[in-house]
């Protein structure tokens, strides 16, 4: 120790002694500057961070050597041979890359500081040994070796000791601290390797170079422009690789804080972000890592195109080589972990990410936006009630089952069902009541079909079934069959029991339709046909059904227009007294004056406007119009007018009635109204508040074709009627067969006793209107006596007196 300081104090130049130890110190702590950079790099760059730390690391350890030999003994002249000279600085570079490579290998820290400190302080030595054996000095030089060993151990612990202390050194006070152990390091292997060294002088003597230039007379490298070259190089060197260093961090340090902030903004968003070079991913995003279901770490270094399935990686590419232009957005599709495929949006545009050129990439999971897609198809093609397909579906099905009957050259069934007296059942069993009810009866028409069939609902009460044909007609026929007695099992609901009906039209195709819409047609056509004939069957389409159906769709439009036209008008038919023989009254029979058909009978539209609704303006104005007239007529006669089912449902009917009196001024009791015994069956206790509220207003209530509907008598008592009115078809037998006599004096008799009128209609032969009056019917009507006719300027269209001597007659056989 001894030697060491005295070595310093006696044979070094002070002045000079600072100057190294400052190229020291500067030379430690950039080469911690750059190594706290590597360590902030990537692989790739590290090295070259890492390689720039030990140049710098090497040159300075060199430059402290060698200016400190220049301190060395000053009045003596040293030369130094040029190739060992340089040799020492790369051994010094060399040396220190190696050490640091050693620091970084994957070992416990104790050993990598070991490693890396042992290799430190060997490099610092042999490069002073080369230093050493670069000199030439006039005379002997010797090395006392357990000192220079001795150096050799400083070194090594002091570089070890730096190496323990280097783990945080992006610390400014860290830095400082372990650029100290490694200057004590390199100023402790020179200076104790010095003191290891003696020159004994040879002939030439103690010699100087007061000038300090030009090389000495051996070729080598004089001490003057030594200490001048290697100071000012050194010093430049160090200070402008410390400046670049720090001016380096402070930039890295800003694009950290950019990087952070460019991370915290794409960590709040939803959407995927990426960023990647020529395909290697630098930065994902947190939404990444959920989507991926992997850390954001494992995603960086990955290949970006390796994020995709492989159907989607060619289109993932073309987004990748796209050019400086944003691109529009591609759907593409992801695998993540779990090897689950996902939906995506992907959206790339070429960035400038931290000085370099990159590609930004958006990512936009579809999966909900595709299931909320798929949500919507589906309740855009289904009943929400039933979960059936709609219309709209239907029709695409029917496009695809006519192209492929087309193709294999075979038949298609389409069958429409529609629900009988469907009102009733919803009166019946409530608005809820009845949603059930359809939600049951899809469930059994589904039953009683393949899965390759398609069941629509395509409205209230409507079903559409599509089917293949496998066989023939018979098969379809059997289908309707099955599917008409599943509907009409019983239902039940709250105690409530309803049996269901429907009624099924069908058409094939291609025999009864060219196309889906005809083919629709076709078995409405016969849908029709069926209700109209017998409800709750099915009839298959047949040619001329449509001729009917055009007419009808042609009838219906002239009937809209028949009451603004003014086409429509009463006959009135007279009631005659049988006893007196007397008109008491008249019935209103409407017509149709149709400007191209002639006259239209009630029985060839009044159904139509049964089925259409228009029965209920007609029914409005034929009350209404019969009121007025009969206003006119002769205080005891009084009118009677047909009221439909339908009509007779509306609620308003009698405010209707009520109005048409008011407005007329005829007294309601010589107005009656005629139903039949079908409005009484449906909707009974309707039926009943609406009989009792003509009734209260005065006006009379008449059941008309009585004996042809269900079981009339036992209507009789339960219904408040005036009056019935015995069919004609029973009239007509009268005198034929004995039955016919004794029925229609039963009802009579039965009428009679319920104290209501009885009117015979239909009489045409004088041997009818006896048998009639002998029964002691109370009222006749009949062609016999006066047939439905106009009227005439404000009078009754038959004169009483016309047909009283025939009644009479009749009356005196
Ligand atoms: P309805 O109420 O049974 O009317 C009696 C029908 O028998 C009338 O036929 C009448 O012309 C016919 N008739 C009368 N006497 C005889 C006879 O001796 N022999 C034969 N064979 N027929 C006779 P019309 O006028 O063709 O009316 C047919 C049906 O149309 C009516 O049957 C009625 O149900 C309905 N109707 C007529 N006018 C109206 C109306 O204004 N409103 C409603 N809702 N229905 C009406
Ligand atoms: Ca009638
Ligand atoms: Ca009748």
């Amino acid at each position: 120790m001894m030697r060491v300081v005295g070595c310093i104090t006696n044979q070094h130049d002070p002045r000079l002694l600072v100057l190294a130890a400052c190229i020291c110190l500067l030379a430690c702590f950039t080469t911690l500057t750059l190594v706290a950079r590597a360590e902030r790099s990537r692989a790739d760059r590290s090295l070259a961070w890492l390689a720039a730390a030990a140049a710098v690391f090497g040159c300075g350890v060199w430059s402290l050597h060698f200016v400190a030999m220049l301190a060395f003994m000053p009045g003596l002249e040293i030369d130094y041979r040029p190739g060992l000279t340089l040799l020492s600085i790369l051994v010094a570079t060399c040396g220190t890359l190696l050490a640091l490579l050693c620091s970084r290998l994957p070992l416990s820290r104790a050993a990598r500081c070991a490693l890396a400190g042992a290799a430190l302080g060997a490099s610092v030595a042999a490069m002073h040994a080369v230093g050493v054996a670069a000199m030439e000095v006039p005379g002997t030089l010797s090395i006392d070796r357990p000192q220079l060993a001795w150096s050799l151990c400083v070194g090594i612990v002091l570089a070890v000791i730096a190496f323990l202390r280097s783990d945080r050194l992006s610390g400014m006070r860290r830095r400082l601290e372990v650029s100290g152990w490694l200057a004590a390091c390199v100023l402790g292997v020179h200076f104790i390797g010095m003191s290891a060294l003696s020159i004994t002088l040879g002939a030439g003597g103690i010699g100087t170079n007061p000038t300090g230039s030009g090389l000495s007379a051996q070729g080598g490298l004089g001490y003057g422009m030594l200490a001048t070259g290697v100071g000012a190089v050194s010093l430049v060197v160090l200070v402008t690789s410390l400046a670049a260093t720090l001016m380096e961090q402070h930039l890295s340090d800003r694009t950290m804080l950019e990087l952070q902030r460019l991370r915290l903004l794409s960590s709040i968003s939803r959407e995927v972000m990426i960023i990647h070079q020529d395909g290697l991913i630098l930065e994902v995003n947190a939404a990444g890592a959920t989507l991926f279901g992997e850390p954001v770490e494992a995603l960086l270094g990955r290949q970006f195109l390796d994020l995709f399935s492989v159907g989607s990686r060619p289109g993932a590419y073309a987004q990748m080589t796209h050019g400086s232009e944003p691109q529009a957005p591609a759907k593409l599709e992801v695998r993540v972990r779990s090897g689950r495929i996902v939906p995506v949006e992907v959206a790339c545009r070429a960035i400038d990410f931290i000085g370099r050129p990159a590609t930004a990439v958006a990512l936009v999971d579809q999966s909900e936006r595709r299931r909320d897609a798929e949500t919507i198809r589906h309740l855009a093609q289904h009943d929400a009630l039933t979960g059936l397909p709609n219309r709209l579906l239907l029709h695409e099905r029917m496009i695809h089952m006519l192209a492929s009957s087309d193709a294999q050259q075979t038949s298609v069934a389409l069958l429409h069902v529609d629900l009988d007296r469907f009102k009733t059942c919803n009166d019946l069993l409530g608005d809820h009541g009845a949603d059930l009810l359809l939600g049951e009866l899809a469930a059994r028409l589904t039953a009683e079909l393949r899965a390759s069939d398609t069941l629509a609902r395509i409205g209230g009460d409507e079903f559409v079934i599509l089917c293949a044909v496998q066989e023939d007609a018979r098969q379809v026929a059997a289908l309707a069959g099955r599917l008409l007695q599943a509907l009409g099992q019983p239902f039940e609901l709250d105690g409530i029991r309803i049996e269901p009906a429907a009624s099924i039209g069908i058409a094939l195709y291609p025999d009864d339709a060219t196309g889906q819409a005809a083919l629709l047609r076709a078995a409405g056509t016969a849908l029709r046909e069926a209700k109209r004939e017998t409800p709750g069957s099915f009839r298959f389409f047949e040619r001329g059904m449509d001729q009917v159906l055009h007419e009808r769709v042609e009838l219906e439009h002239d009937l809209r227009l028949a009451i603004e036209n003014d086409e429509l008008e009463l006959h009135y038919q007279p009631l005659f007294s049988c006893s007196s023989g007397v008109i008491e009254g008249y019935e209103a029979l409407i017509r149709w004056r149709h400007p191209r058909r002639g006259m239209v009978m009630p029985i060839d539209f009044i159904p139509l406007a049964e089925q259409t609704g228009l029965i209920v303006p007609i029914g409005e104005w034929a009350v209404r119009t019969a009121c007025i007239e009969a206003s006119k007529w002769p205080a005891r006669q009084s009118i009677a007018v047909n009221v439909s089912p339908l009509q007779f449902r509306q609620s308003n009917l009698p405010l209707m009635v009520a109005d048409a009196l008011l407005s007329s001024g005829l007294p309601a009791h010589r107005l009656e109204i005629e139903i039949t015994e079908g409005v009484l069956i449906t909707d009974t206790d309707d039926a009943i508040r609406t009989l009792s509220a003509l009734r209260a207003q005065g006006v009379r209530v008449s059941l008309d074709d009585f004996g042809t509907g269900y079981s009339s008598l036992s209507y009789l008592s339960s219904f408040a009627v005036d009056k019935i009115k015995i069919d004609r078809s029973f009239v007509r037998t009268l005198g034929q067969n004995e039955g016919a006599g004794l029925l229609v004096r039963t009802i009579i008799e039965l009428g009679h006793h319920l104290g209501l009128t009885v009117v015979a209609e239909g009489v045409e032969t004088p041997q009818q209107l006896a048998m009639i009056q002998g029964k002691g019917c109370d009222q006749v009507q009949g062609y016999l006596l006066g047939r439905p006719t106009r009227l005439e300027q404000g009078e009754p269209p038959q004169r009483p007196s016309e047909r009283q001597p025939e009644l009479q007659s009749e009356d005196a056989d």
